[in-house]
């Protein structure tokens, strides 16, 4: 990583090709979960996700995998593209992921 690349603690977008790529090589169990669960939908390419700061490592990026449904609602999950740690966070309705 250059030092030139902005502060993760800002949050920014990115289409999902780019998160796709980002994490081809997260193999790590948390990931290979959330892929395996029945309702999930990988982020489409041309899809605009955030990445979010990492607040396990603190280091890497929190980029989105896909979306799960859970309990009648939409979550999409983020997955670390350093610690592979996983996270979820809940869509607005109005939200097309
Ligand atoms: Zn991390």
């Amino acid at each position: 990583m250059s030092s030139n690349e902005p502060a993760l603690s800002v949050t920014s977008l990115e289409r999902g090709y780019q998160a796709n790529a980002a994490l081809r090589h997260a193999h790590g169990k948390a990931v290979v979960g959330m892929r395996a669960r029945s309702s999930f939908k990988p982020i489409l390419d041309g899809a605009l996700v955030p990445v979010l700061p990492c607040e396990k490592c603190r280091d890497g990026g929190l980029r989105a995998i896909g979306t799960v449904r859970k309990g009648g609602c939409i979550q999409r999950a983020h997955a670390c593209d350093t610690c592979g740690t996983v996270q979820l966070y809940e869509l607005p309705h109005d939200v097309i992921p």
